[in-house]
């Protein structure tokens, strides 16, 4: 039997380099291998409260952004997680046995409580929760995720385990983390700060028109260059290597590297030869995109048959979670 992936992205805004190379590209890859589900989280996205006015086209702007990427609706289920309500009764369902201990102890929850203090909402206590239904309606086997996710996917199998082991029963599978070459990978911010983010304010987006992505590149920040041979790289130069390494043949890395290792570095040129490698993979994708936005029958018609496909799955799950805890039909 195939094995099942479920993974999502939450619909805070446009996909930035680090979704890209951390998520969508691996979902790219995964979706000719295995039964996938993948979703755009706009159930998660509300804990930060965003405008109603930007959750439709944020929503239908990742949508594009997965089919420009290379996503196959006729290989996978590629769906809007409220579209598919049923997991928002699983969700009630294994909150009863998620206890508010564990769930105040998450890393990710601690994290929010320092940086929106004056917005701790229960969504964001119980988040882990929706990801496990989330995760766990489709009986996942494998999930795709970042390092930053690691600690919500052990929770999952926790949870997975606590309901088979109360209700006496299989019916939850332990999703395992799904790593692609080893370690997860993490794209840094050029601005010297550690990784690229939305909420760090520092993104190259898929699709920054090409001078706007040029401009953010060329502001990297650098420092005075190296006035040793062979010198560790600080960490803002070591940022701009890594990126260097995701993006460019690995020729042309080592010829920057040789050049900083003998102290002959310009970074200006080092820089333009990054946009132009960031260029390369992204403005396909920005064509692409521009494309498939406008046409609304287009993605009207991916999203019914991901939520057909995704609704489907979820409602046999739940046939049998209900059984399992004992609700009958009269
Ligand atoms: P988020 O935008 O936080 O919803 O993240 C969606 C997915 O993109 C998750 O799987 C993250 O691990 C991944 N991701 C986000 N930022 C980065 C980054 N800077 N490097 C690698 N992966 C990332």
């Amino acid at each position: 039997m195939k094995q099942i992936v479920v993974s999502g992205i939450r619909s805070t805004g446009n996909l930035h380099l680090g979704n890209y190379y951390g998520a969508l590209r691996n979902f790219i890859q995964m979706q000719n291998e295995y039964e996938c589900y993948f979703f755009i989280a706009d159930y998660h996205s509300l804990t930060t409260h965003p405008d109603p006015a930007m959750l439709h086209p944020n929503v239908k702007s990742i949508l594009a952004e997965y089919l420009a990427a290379g996503l196959d609706p006729e290989k996978s289920a590629i769906y809007i997680q409220s579209d598919v309500p049923e997991v928002c009764e699983l969700y009630t369902l294994l909150n009863m046995h998620a206890y508010v201990g564990e769930l105040e102890r998450t890393v990710s929850f601690k994290d929010k409580i320092r940086k929106q203090p004056e917005n701790v909402n229960a969504g964001l206590l119980t988040y882990p929760v929706l990801m496990a239904a989330d995760i766990l309606q489709h009986k996942a086997n494998l999930v795709p995720v970042g390092k930053d996710q690691l600690q919500h996917l052990e929770m999952t199998r926790k949870y997975a385990r606590r309901f088979n082991t109360i209700y006496n029963t299989e019916l939850f599978p332990e999703p395992d983390a799904y790593k692609f070459h080893g370690e997860p990978i993490k794209i840094p911010g050029l601005d010297g700060s550690g990784k690229m983010g939305k909420s760090e304010g520092n993104c190259i987006y898929l699709n920054d028109e090409d001078k706007v992505l040029t401009k953010k590149v060329m502001r990297a920040v650098t420092d005075q260059g190296p006035t040793e041979m062979n010198q560790t790289k600080p960490e803002v130069i070591e940022n701009l290597f890594t990126l260097m390494r995701v993006v460019s043949a690995p020729d042309v890395v080592e010829h920057f590297n040789n050049l900083y290792n003998n102290c002959e570095i310009r970074y200006g040129d080092m820089k333009k030869q990054l946009a132009a490698d960031i260029l390369t993979v992204t403005a396909p994708i920005r064509e692409r995109y521009n494309e498939i936005v406008k046409d609304e029958d287009y993605l009207r018609k991916v999203a019914a048959m991901g939520a057909e496909k995704a609704r489907e799955s979820s409602a046999r799950t739940l046939e049998e979670v209900r059984k399992a805890m004992g609700f009958r039909r009269f």
